[in-house]
């Protein structure tokens, strides 16, 4: 059967010479792994439309057990992201996250979608990384079913305080008076992070990435979206080790 669809190359390695076996997000098919024959020869048009963050149109031989690429044009490459090494690992966790999340074998345009807005705004550093970084973990991770429960505090249901307590584990806020420490982690979030963590989960796709938030108020955010990441994904995700690394050398 053979496929046509967009997709965005999320990982790619080769295999001998001239092969190469690529990791897509598809619109159409979710995640999945093909084969590209030929890709790495420099005559091959695959060849660019086949590598690590092309957005290509491909057609795609879906046999029994594997996928091969057929043909391959890219559509968008993304050259500011190799620009930064800063944005280029941010955009390497973006593509890990959506391998991880994002289902293979079915439809996954919203994520694809996400993906693609991020990689375009952080390829033309047109919003701070913090945001795209918070906006990217907490999208995806409600479109895989990990929602929070943000509209109000957990106990009184109060809606806003000066300090609302975010339990990444829960998924709750506590306001100020509500909000006693025991063993779990707590992330306290200013007025204006509270806002861009609603927004982020809540807020129509085509305003997603339309909010803006002081230093603090982002730093702040940026906590709460990671650690709601990391209580939900029981995995080391190397590339955001290696994000973190690059950007406490710049820092
Ligand atoms: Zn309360």
């Amino acid at each position: 059967m053979l496929i046509e669809t967009q997709g965005l190359v999320i990982r790619e390695s080769s295999v001998g010479e001239s092969d190469r076996l690529i990791t897509l997000l598809t619109k159409e098919e979710g995640v999945l792994r093909a084969f590209a024959r030929r890709a790495k020869t420099v005559r091959s048009t695959q060849n660019a439309a086949t590598q690590l963050l092309c957005y290509s149109d491909f057609s795609i031989f879906k046999g029994r057990e594997k996928y091969s690429i057929n043909d391959a044009r890219p559509k968008e490459v993304f050259f500011g992201l190799r620009e930064d090494i800063g944005r280029l690992a941010l955009a390497q966790y973006f593509c890990e996250l959506s391998g991880l999340l994002a289902p293979a074998g079915a439809p996954a345009g919203e994520y694809l979608r996400l993906v693609l807005n991020s990689l375009h705004f952080l390829s033309k550093n047109l919003r701070p990384q913090l945001l795209l970084k918070s906006v990217t973990e907490m999208r995806m991770l409600s479109f895989s079913g990990y929602m929070p429960n943000l509209v109000c505090c957990a106990q009184c249901a109060c809606y806003e305080d000066d300090v609302m307590w975010f339990l990444p584990q829960d998924g709750v806020f506590l306001c100020g008076k509500c909000y006693h420490p025991d063993a779990r982690r707590a992330v306290p979030l200013n007025r204006g992070a509270v806002t861009g963590l609603r927004h982020t989960i809540y807020a129509d796709f085509n305003k997603l990435f339309s909010f803006q938030l002081p230093a603090e108020s982002l730093a702040q955010l940026a906590d709460a979206s990671e650690s709601f990441l990391l209580s939900h994904i029981d995995r080391s995700l190397p590339s955001l080790d290696f994000y973190r690394q690059t950007s406490a050398c710049l820092s």
